[in-house]
């Protein structure tokens, strides 16, 4: 695998030139992580808990580490202390549970909340009805130790790309509208998540600020994840 030509080409082809690569570096090897990091990548998305906490002491400091998968309320401790940013936060629940992880080490924590737009039962996350009843319950704005920066999505594992072109789209909707919302001010919609080898250029003409890109720089990866 050539990673610097990868992420070249993928630079390349790049429609907003402004909007974040985070490499997702799950099932690889370290050693491909730092031929990217060699390559001016400081971004890194790993989906188990397990392989970032092994990972992350073997990199340099300024490595930002986002979570991107699904993330179980029992493991938020180990990860608490360095994440950069948590994409999936896909319930209340884990939503308080990183603010209680983040109190407990005087850390305030950055969380996307992932919303489901996929047309498929699998995928996790928020609907809308789901997000404005968060928004309203009473222990809902007295989070004290978790920043919310915006929202993440998952499009439908299709080739049919307006179908894939309509979730992206229903997923900025919603982040425009929320920016209406009185919101505390804990709560800042300024990131969407949305975007990955195969359909990122549809995620940034729909108005993506981050993409999350692995098999297209890092090759496909041998097992399942
Ligand atoms: C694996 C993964 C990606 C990257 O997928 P590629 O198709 O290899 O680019 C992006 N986001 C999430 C949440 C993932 O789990």
């Amino acid at each position: 695998m050539d990673i610097k030509a990868n992420l070249e080409t993928v630079k390349k082809t790049f429609i907003n030139p402004d909007c974040l690569l985070v490499a997702v570096s799950k099932t690889k090897p370290l050693e491909d992580l730092k031929k990217a990091y060699d390559c001016g990548i400081r971004d890194f998305g790993e989906n188990k808990v397990q392989e970032l906490q092994a990972k992350q002491p073997e990199m340099p400091e300024d490595t930002r580490w986002h979570m991107i998968g699904h993330l179980q309320s029992n493991k938020v401790k180990y990860i608490a202390p360095y994440v950069y940013l948590i994409h999936g936060v896909d319930s209340f629940k884990l939503l308080k549970e990183v603010n209680k992880q983040g109190k407990k080490i005087d850390r305030i924590i950055p969380v996307l909340l992932q919303i489901h737009i996929a047309d498929e039962e699998s995928k996790f996350g928020f609907d809308k009805n789901e997000l404005l009843e968060m928004f309203q319950d009473p222990n809902f704005k007295g989070l004290t130790h978790v920043q919310i920066k915006g929202l993440m999505g998952m499009a439908t594992f299709t080739e049919n790309e307006s179908q894939i072109r309509k979730e992206f789209k229903g997923l900025k909707n919603l982040f425009e509208e929320l920016k209406n919302e009185s919101l505390p001010d804990f709560v800042q919609m300024e990131e969407i998540s949305m975007g990955m080898s195969g359909d990122y250029l549809i995620a940034q003409e729909e108005g993506s600020t981050m993409v999350r890109i692995g098999s297209a720089i890092f090759g496909s990866r041998n097992y399942p994840h």
